[in-house]
């Protein structure tokens, strides 16, 4: 980890002294870099293993910085020095040793020296390894640069630490905050840094109450940062080692620190972002190593460098925010929010409004598309409803028209049972009753009964009113005969004779049976209406079925020999309202292809060559027998 931790000020203040007078003698030490017609040569040292990311971080973005800014006509050298397994003064001693013989064809012009660690190091190293060498170190802040007592010459890109910006961004996001926790672990470093951070802290604000966690093994952190409430901002400095001497890299530490916790938890490092940190006032290592590298190109070209402070910014992870139900709006102005997943709608604007629209705009083809059906639908069903009574109207004026000869009729069976019934009296006020005879009487008296029934039962089928259509399968030659049944006393009063010629075979149709009784009756009772004047003995009425080639549709067919149909008439006879007739109403045949057509069906009507007219239709027959 790179040193951050915070010295008494009046180190501080030496530490300032040592750097202007170092300024004041930056551009001697500069001449010294000379490289000739080679291109220069740059170490870069780590103060512990390639694992510890602050480091590498700073080192990695310093190397591209360099290799941008010279066109890559630089040699680097990179050297872990692993201080932080190996701290001993042996190892150190061997380590120079070896760093000396191993750059003596090389001497490098310039050294990057990367924490606290290094620094010293080189410095004490500086005439064995790299003599003729500028030193730029980065990676802490200006108090430890003070305690280094750093010679002329040598300079950095400082990363303060303002642990105090941390919590008030803290308390920027958790405005009800009661409790304030401060955790750092038990390394020099960590302790270090809870001392800087209890100056800094000391009057952070009058209603936080400020409770300091360390010197704990990791569970025991764990534990703690488990039981703190929503109420308290939780701030981890660093974990490098625990109590017990485990030792950690520091933003492992705070990761299960942070998992655990109970209130949200910030600290000084960009490198815990994405490990459970919220967030906190930053350096980012990135920009500790661009800085860096700036330094060591001015000092390569020669130009006069002086210490410089990496920039700092308020950094936050949106999961963590998401996570503890903070808003982004309370961050402070121009905070970098990280890990802010961004919604659908920013990735794809363009392509969701395009397809919005394109479904927009169909779904408005197929909302009106479903409205039109249902007018649609709504209009027919009414438009049935409306033929219907109209069928209906045509019935009850048929029956009304039949109504004197159907009573005719009716009177037959009704006057033979009177008979029947006054001839049984008789016979029963005899001596000796002929029971036998009597016995045929009340025979003949229900079956005149019967007759009567059938009659009625035809009538009140004619009358019959439908609010649907009662869809039914039947043998259109039964139908026929049921209507022929219905007006055979008005053919019989008015002289007609009425023949029929049927297929032997039943011809099943699907269709209301009570309509397709209407349109025969219709085109009949037309039929006998064209007869009138005609002479008696030549009024012939003849209805007949067929099945055509195919055995597809079956036929019906209704002549007569009365008047015909003038030919320029033919078409327009079925037409709504076309009448000859002083009191008719035009609307019988118009009625007939309206309910032929609903069952699939075809009606015309032609002349006979012998006179007379006949009428046909065709429906669908419903099994191909
Ligand atoms: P309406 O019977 O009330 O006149 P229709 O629609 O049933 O109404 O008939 C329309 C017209 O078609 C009749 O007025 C008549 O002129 C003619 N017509 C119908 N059937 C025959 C037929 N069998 N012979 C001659 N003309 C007919």
């Amino acid at each position: 980890m790179v040193r951050s931790s915070r010295m008494p000020s009046c180190q501080k203040a030496s530490g300032l002294l040592c750097l202007l007078s170092g300024a004041l003698l930056a551009a001697a030490s500069v001449g010294s870099a000379q490289v000739g017609d080679r291109v220069p040569r740059v170490l870069i040292l780590y103060p512990y293993d390639e694992r510890i990311p602050a480091t590498t971080i700073i080192g990695e973005s310093a190397r591209a910085r360099l290799l941008e800014a010279t066109g890559g006509k630089v040699d680097l050298f990179s050297e872990f020095l692993d201080l932080a397994r190996f701290p001993e003064k042996r190892h150190i001693d061997r380590m120079a040793r070896y760093l000396a013989e191993k750059y003596t064809d090389r001497r490098p012009d310039l050294v990057i020296a990367l924490g606290e660690e290094s620094t010293s190091f080189i410095l004490e190293n500086r005439e064995s390894i790299a003599p003729q060498a500028r030193i730029v170190f980065g990676g802490f802040d200006s108090a430890t640069a003070a305690t280094l007592h750093l010679p002329d010459g040598v300079v950095g890109a400082l990363m303060e630490f303002d642990i105090r910006k941390t919590v008030e961004m803290a308390i920027g996001l958790q405005s009800s905050a009661k409790h304030l926790a401060v955790i750092a672990g038990s390394a020099e470093f960590d302790k270090a840094w809870i001392a800087a951070a209890r100056q800094d802290l000391a009057s952070v604000s009058q209603n936080i109450e400020t409770t300091y966690i360390t010197d704990l093994s990791i569970d025991e952190f764990v534990e703690r940062a488990a039981a703190l409430g929503p109420d308290t901002i939780a701030v981890v400095l660093t974990v490098l080692r625990d109590r017990t001497g485990r030792n950690f890299i520091p933003r492992h530490s705070l990761e299960r620190i942070a998992a655990a916790a109970g209130a949200p938890v910030y600290g000084p490092y960009s490198t815990y972002l994405g490990h459970g940190a919220v967030g906190g006032y930053v350096s980012t290592f990135e920009s500790a190593g661009a800085a860096v590298a700036g330094l060591a190109i001015d000092a390569l070209a020669g130009k006069p460098i002086s210490d410089v402070t990496v920039p700092r910014t308020y950094v936050a992870d949106a999961r963590q925010l998401e996570r503890w139900g903070l808003s982004e709006a309370d961050l402070p102005p121009g905070a970098v929010l990280s890990f802010k997943e961004r919604s659908l709608w920013e990735d794809y604007r363009t392509e969701i409004m395009a397809i919005s629209v394109f479904v927009l705009a169909q779904s408005l083809v197929i909302v009106s598309l479903v409205l039109e059906r249902r007018r649609r639908a709504a209009a027919e069903s009414q438009a049935r409803r409306r033929l219907l009574e109209v069928v209906h109207l045509n019935q009850s004026a048929t029956a009304g028209a039949l109504s004197a000869s159907i009573a005719h009729e009716l009177n037959q069976p009704l006057g033979a049972i009177r008979i029947n019934a006054e001839t049984a009296a008789v016979l029963l006020e005899s001596q000796e009753p002929d029971l036998k005879l009597i016995q045929q009487v009340l025979a003949d008296i229900r079956d005149d009964d019967q007759r009567a029934s059938e009659i009625i039962a035809r009538m009140r089928g004619l009358l019959k009113k439908r609010g649907e259509i009662d869809w039914q399968e039947f043998d259109l030659n039964e139908v026929m005969q049921s209507a022929i049944q219905i007006l055979h006393t008005e053919a019989e009063r008015r002289s007609v004779v009425v023949s029929t010629v049927a297929t032997a075979q039943a011809l099943p149709v699907r269709a209301d049976r009570v309509h397709l009784q209407q349109v025969i009756l219709n085109l009949a009772t037309n039929a006998m209406d064209a007869m009138l004047q005609a002479s008696t003995g030549e009024r012939r009425l003849i209805f007949q079925t067929a099945v055509n080639e195919t055995r597809e549709n079956v036929e019906l067919s209704i002549s007569d020999t009365g008047s015909g149909i003038p030919r320029d008439k033919l078409g327009s006879i079925f037409d709504a309202f076309y009448t000859t007739k002083p009191a008719g109403t035009g609307l019988g045949l118009s009625i007939a292809r309206v309910v032929i057509e609903i069952y699939g069906g075809r009606i015309w009507a032609d002349n006979r060559p012998e006179g007379g007219a006949v009428f046909r239709f065709v429906l669908p027959l419903a099994q191909r027998g």
